[in-house]
């Protein structure tokens, strides 16, 4: 792309944007004088379309009006409620029906996955993460390690950048698995890391791991609804994600999960059980020995939250009427207009830790400012721009193609270049 730094060329490209319609669909927080906000924070909570309220208030008035019997009536009866969710969630990810369900939250179902296919014996019982793995799932892994009764300093793995580099290179992982794959019971990677932006080849992990008979299982949190995983082709034993980042549905929501069709309609699986997991032709009768559900339906536990089940509902339809191909076309344009603008800003003390390569990235840029601190990350909050930052030099800034614009990107970067 050819782009070009100014206003007016900014204000095009919003012109000339298929999907810039969509930015009015969501609540876009607003300061004192009525300004929208500059958002960039849509990798941590994605904001709140417009429609969502309806969605919520339906369910509201069908329990108002139906109490009980809200799970067999109204449009969207409470009962098979998480399926109305199951195909465009599916489509988002590049799975199959049969291998996705929306259920609990993220952490929760890092491990229940973990307690089917995190199976260590004496001789393999190693868990690989990424050294920069995202607090939760480092902290989960642990415990899963200390559960079986493992050293956690032996038995976690970690896959790192080589010294002086910031991003993960797939030969390490490589190296590692080759010496010592007979060890290792488990990969466990972010799709898309929470701190680099950098997003890896997950087919190839898959491949790596399984050439060692290693269980590959995959955070999707900073990849749903941001790239496009193809998670069904890629092969990977399992994935989970949560749905308050990209998928906008709103703080603390539910997790998506992924059981690759392979594993679908083994039985012998370890796991736990409730009567959400259990065929739904007797669910019911109460009194039936426990039988299994295939697919990912088989490692639900409880009947769902529907007030949070219809914000992902609400957020899906959207996603479904755009598509991720579109998303992805704008994305990939959005990011590389605010990449090329941070790199003509004449100084340097900023260095863009995300790969250039968009084929390697969602829409995060990860800014390292040097000779920064947290002060700079509070300029810009007070400037209404809201970003992350990450000690101890570095602001994540995520352009989502859903709601951020070429203007929003554009502005920002005029005021960071004022601030430093
Ligand atoms: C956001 C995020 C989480 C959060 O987990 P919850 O269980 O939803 O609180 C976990 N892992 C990764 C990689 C994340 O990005």
């Amino acid at each position: 792309m050819n782009y070009e730094n100014s206003l007016d060329y900014t204000k095009q490209l919003d012109k000339d944007d298929p999907l810039a319609y969509l930015r009015n669909q969501f609540h876009i927080p607003k300061d004192d004088k009525g300004n929208d906000w500059l958002y960039f924070t849509g990798n941590s909570l994605g904001l709140q379309p417009k429609q969502t309220q309806k969605y919520i208030q339906q369910e509201l008035d069908d329990w108002a009006k139906y109490g009980v019997e809200g799970h067999f009536e109204g449009e969207t009866p409470w009962l098979p409620y998480h399926e109305f969710l199951t195909e465009k969630m599916a489509k988002i990810v590049g799975a199959k029906p049969l291998e996705t369900v929306v259920m609990n939250t993220l952490t929760t179902n890092l491990h229940l996955l973990m307690v089917s296919f995190y199976q260590p014996t004496k001789q393999k019982y190693k868990i690989v993460i990424e050294s920069d793995a995202f607090p939760s799932d480092r902290y989960a892994v642990q415990s899963q390690l200390k559960f079986h009764g493992f050293d956690i300093e032996d038995g976690l793995v970690e896959w790192k950048p080589r010294a002086g580099e910031e991003l993960l290179r797939i030969e390490d992982l490589e190296t590692i698995v080759e010496e010592q794959g007979d060890e290792i019971a488990l990969l466990l990677i972010g799709g898309v890391n929470y701190y680099t932006g950098q997003y890896l080849d997950i087919k190839r992990i898959a491949e790596i791991g399984h050439a060692k008979k290693c269980i590959v299982g995959i955070d999707l949190a900073h990849g749903a609804g941001n790239v496009q995983p193809n998670l069904h082709d890629s092969g990977v034993d399992f994935a989970a994600w949560c749905t308050y980042k990209y998928l906008n549905s709103g703080p603390g929501s539910l997790s998506g999960l992924f059981v690759h069709e392979k594993h679908a309609h083994n039985r012998e699986l370890p796991r736990f059980a409730g009567w959400w997991n259990h065929n739904k032709d007797t669910r019911f009768n109460m009194r039936q020995p426990f039988d299994v559900m295939s697919g990912a339906e088989g490692w639900q536990l409880s009947n769902p939250p529907i007030l949070s089940m219809a914000a992902i509902r609400s957020s899906l339809d959207l996603f479904d009427t755009v598509g991720m191909d579109a998303l992805r076309e704008k994305s990939e344009k959005l990011t590389g207009y605010f990449e090329y603008l941070i790199n003509q800003i004449d100084t340097d003390r900023i260095k863009i830790i995300t790969p250039t390569n968009p084929e390697e990235r969602g829409c995060q840029l990860s800014i390292q400012v040097q000779h920064a601190d947290k002060s700079l990350h509070q300029k810009l909050t007070d400037h209404h721009i809201i970003t992350d930052w990450r000690e101890p030099d570095v602001i994540r800034c995520a352009p989502v193609p859903m709601y951020n614009s070429f203007e929003d990107v554009f502005r920002m970067v005029e005021i960071l270049k004022g601030l430093l």
